[in-house]
């Protein structure tokens, strides 16, 4: 292993989201919102793209989010899953390969008491990983 490899590219982490959890969807916090995710999102709800702006984003700096306030789960989120699901943001979809959580083997096994899909399910390829941290870089 040289200086620069990754725990990850070493050991291919374990994960499978869990059916039913949406711990994540309920996690106060902003999801970040671009272009495409906008464009997505509001053919789903059927808003045009201002309307979906206007009633469910914010701005930050240059960016748009969603806020989800504490106790209070993302607006998105239904008690059969997220309801903007194929349109939603790079950020949910991948979740938790974040590059906060795969700093280190130490701090994936952090997240792992929050996140109950970690170290169940497949091997997830280095690729796969690579291309979450390449497209989503909060
Ligand atoms: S916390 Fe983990 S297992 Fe639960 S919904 Fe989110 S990604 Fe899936
Ligand atoms: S947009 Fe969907 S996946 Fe993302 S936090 Fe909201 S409900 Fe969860």
């Amino acid at each position: 292993m040289t200086a620069s490899t990754k725990w990850w590219e070493k050991e291919s982490p374990r994960f499978e989201c869990q059916p039913d959890c949406f711990k994540c969807c309920a996690k106060p916090g902003i999801v970040y919102f671009d272009k495409k995710s906008i464009e997505n999102a509001s053919k789903i709800t059927k808003l045009s793209p201002a309307r979906f702006r206007k009633e469910f984003l914010k701005r930050d700096d240059d960016q748009w989010v969603h806020e989800v306030e504490d106790g209070n789960p993302c607006a998105f989120l239904t008690p059969a899953g997220c309801s903007i699901h194929f349109g939603k943001p790079i950020q949910c979809r991948s979740y938790p390969f974040w590059r906060e959580n795969m700093t280190s083997k130490a701090m994936w096994k952090l997240v792992s008491g929050f996140c109950p899909g970690i170290g169940s399910g497949p091997h997830i390829a280095v690729a796969t990983i690579r291309n979450f941290l390449e497209q989503f870089k909060h």
